[in-house]
């Protein structure tokens, strides 16, 4: 199922070309209809004309996340707002959220890259897709509605959380697609187990999982669990929200929408390229986008691009899935920590469920990390001993994994907040100090 063949099939040289060409109109665009980047690209000692395709690219100023949120609302915007016909916003865990915007005809490229990830999951018109992700000014819900409106499909628009009724929608509607988090899809089937609902016995053959990293032992989890086919979707609304790449069938990269959105991979410090191959942070710009085209946008998210022609046939350059980031790596007594490494510990351990918390302290200026693990209600029930050793077990195996000593407590079921959007795993009481 390949939604726009023409485009993403197309002989890298051709694309090479389209990109250049959309990469000139971007650069001519925010030059002329947006200050911020007219200033930085006079910092630079640039001017439209210098920059003449693709292989110019990496002569462009950055943007980060600070940036928009230097210019909130609408500072970054490069069309009158009356041509501005949705915004949304993410959330600030600090400070001021973080305003995008969309045109008519933004609007309609990210329904069709949604639509194409769609296809790529195996998502067509006969399917009936529960929208678990939450719909607001996150882009989850809405990004994900129109595209699969687009390609025909039967949308349930039911919204994040509401346990119970997503397991009795699921049950009455024959929901075959579910799109959620990560986190979120083993909570339902925490949730499943717990109202005796056998997941064999749903309609569900795939889900489409996004909005936060996660590991291929969490897919692993999720599928057994579930018993689908768990595909990873990724965007973020910087960008336009998700679909701004997706994996197909054969699960081994996410194929980016390149005649949208360029990627790149860098070198967080040095802010160098990074060869093929090798991970690196990801940067994208887009060069379609009318009302917030963005430049060498740093999405913190680290990744190995690849552009050989994939299996499916399509030629969109894949990016490996991201199971870390740049800015959610902590760094505990000089060494650097992903929650990520914790997580595919946990998930080989059978006792353990994937439910845990990582808490940062400092203690007489010693950094110290405590793990909290949700395990099986019978290991509270019987000896301590039993608890005793599992607990040794997991720090051993937690310790040689990360190459610092940690302590490892285990709690009862649903000790841990359950969380109906992205997972939090980490508090770092350190900042706060
Ligand atoms: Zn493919």
């Amino acid at each position: 199922m390949i939604w726009n063949e023409h485009i993403e099939c197309m002989n890298r040289d051709e694309l090479r070309n389209l990109q250049s060409k959309r990469l000139c109109e971007t650069v001519e665009r925010v030059y002329y209809n947006v200050p911020f980047y007219r200033k930085k690209m006079q910092e630079f000692g640039l001017e439209p004309g210098d920059i003449k395709g693709m292989d110019d690219l990496t002569k462009l100023p950055f943007t980060t996340k600070q940036d928009l949120r230097d210019n909130y609302p609408f500072g970054l915007f490069a069309v009158p707002m009356s041509d501005v016909v949705r915004v949304h916003a993410s959330s600030g865990t600090t400070g001021k959220p973080t305003v995008v915007g969309y045109t008519r005809r933004d609007l309609s490229s990210w329904s069709e890259v949604v639509a194409r990830s769609l296809h790529c999951a195996g998502v067509g018109k006969e399917d009936r897709i529960q929208i678990a992700y939450g719909y607001g000014l996150f882009t989850g819900g809405l990004g994900v509605h129109y595209g699969a409106e687009k390609v025909g499909a039967t949308v349930i628009p039911i919204s994040g959380g509401n346990t119970k009724k997503q397991l009795q929608l699921m049950q009455d509607f024959s929901s075959t697609v579910l799109a959620c988090t990560p986190s979120y899809a083993l909570y339902l089937a925490e949730a499943m187990e717990e109202h005796g609902i056998d997941p064999s016995k749903l309609h569900l053959k795939v889900g489409i999982f996004g909005a936060e990293p996660w590991t291929h032992n969490m897919r692993l989890e999720i599928e057994e669990k579930l018993h689908i086919k768990a595909i990873d979707i990724y965007g973020l609304s910087e960008v336009i929200g998700p679909g701004v790449a997706n994996e197909c069938a054969y699960q081994n990269g996410l194929h980016v929408f390149e005649d949208h959105f360029l990627p790149e991979t860098i070198d967080s410090t040095s802010l160098k390229s990074v060869p093929k191959g090798m991970e690196g942070e990801l940067v994208f710009t887009t060069i379609t986008k009318e009302a917030l085209p963005i430049l060498r946008y740093r999405t913190r998210d680290l990744t190995i691009l690849n552009d050989e022609k994939c299996q499916c046939g399509r030629t969109m350059t894949r990016m490996q899935k991201c199971t870390g980031r740049s800015d959610d790596m902590l760094i505990i007594r000089g060494v650097n920590i992903f929650p990520s490494q914790i997580e595919s510990v946990l998930l080989e351990i059978s006792e353990t469920k994937p439910h845990y918390m990582l808490f940062v302290d400092r203690h007489n200026n010693l950094d110290t990390l405590e793990v909290w693990v949700e395990v099986d209600g019978v290991f509270f029930s019987d000896e301590i001993r039993q608890l005793e050793n599992l607990t040794r077990k997991i720090t051993h195996e937690i310790q040689s994994t990360l190459g610092i000593s940690v302590k490892v407590k285990l709690v009862e079921p649903k000790t841990i907040e359950r969380s109906e959007g992205k997972a939090k795993r980490v508090i770092d009481r350190r900042q706060l100090k």
